[in-house]
């Protein structure tokens, strides 16, 4: 786990607040008939706006600059003019930000119109995951307390998570140690020091846990293709606690 001093923590913050900006934004845009290609033109172009990068476009050559993951999609979906948002659809955006070096990393499922209630569940559950968690968040404690918090909130209301996917260290690199995966034992993982920021970030399945990749090399799919739900947020824990900076 890598410690940030202040200043960093700061830009930190500041890399959060436009990554949180950027999904509040896509929330107004999000409607039946928009594209996901539209939304990640519209996106990025408000990223940039606010002085920040996106962070995925070219990362390790993924085309742009959010990912867009309707219904059975779990993550990494590839924006396209061919996936066009229908009324009761399901949609995760997920959203980095690079302000001066630093990474803002979280997604949201949003509803398309009206959408069926067991949609709406999950997308409410794997939401309260994502808090459930941060509460076994604790300086001095195992990672895995929040790891193992998550996946029995989660199999209580009958969803299962994927596995293949994790959180991770956030900073400098979007993607940095720890794993920070949303199942497995209160004992596993690292210690929790200060002044580390985590992306967390539960990919809840209505259905079964197994996944399947695309022919894209991207998009990841349920294998029962049930809808699947994804909720992250950066967040800095220090010896007070933890602070949401996508929030
Ligand atoms: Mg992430």
């Amino acid at each position: 786990m890598i410690q940030l001093t202040q200043p960093e923590i700061l830009l930190m913050r500041k890399a959060g607040q436009i990554t949180r900006d950027a999904l509040d934004y896509a929330k107004t845009l999000i409607k039946p008939g928009i594209s996901t290609l539209d939304l990640d033109i519209m996106i990025k172009k408000f990223i940039i706006s606010c002085g920040g990068s996106p962070s995925f476009l070219g990362y390790e050559g993924f085309p742009a600059s959010i990912c867009a993951s309707v219904n059975e999609m779990v993550v990494h979906g590839i924006p396209s003019k061919d996936v066009v948002l229908k009324e009761g659809d399901i949609i995760s955006i997920d959203v980095g930000v690079i302000y001066k070096g630093y990474n803002g990393d979280a997604a949201r499922t949003f509803p398309v119109g009206r959408i069926s209630s067991e949609k709406a569940k999950l997308i409410e559950v794997t939401k309260e995951c994502f808090f459930e968690g941060i509460r076994h968040l604790k300086v001095g404690e195992r990672l895995g307390k929040l790891s193992h918090a998550i996946q029995v909130y989660a199999e209580k209301h009958g969803y299962s998570v994927v596995r293949e996917l994790v959180g991770h260290g956030i900073g400098k690199k979007m993607h940095m140690s720890p794993n920070v995966p949303n199942y497995g034992k209160e004992t596993d993982g690292p210690i929790v020091v200060e002044n580390v920021c985590l992306a967390i970030e539960p990919m809840i399945n209505l259905g079964k846990k197994e996944i399947a990749m695309l022919q894209d090399g991207w998009g990841i799919v349920t294998r029962d293709h049930k809808p699947s739900a994804h909720y992250e947020n950066t967040v800095l824990v220090t010896k007070n606690g933890v602070e949401i900076l996508t929030l």
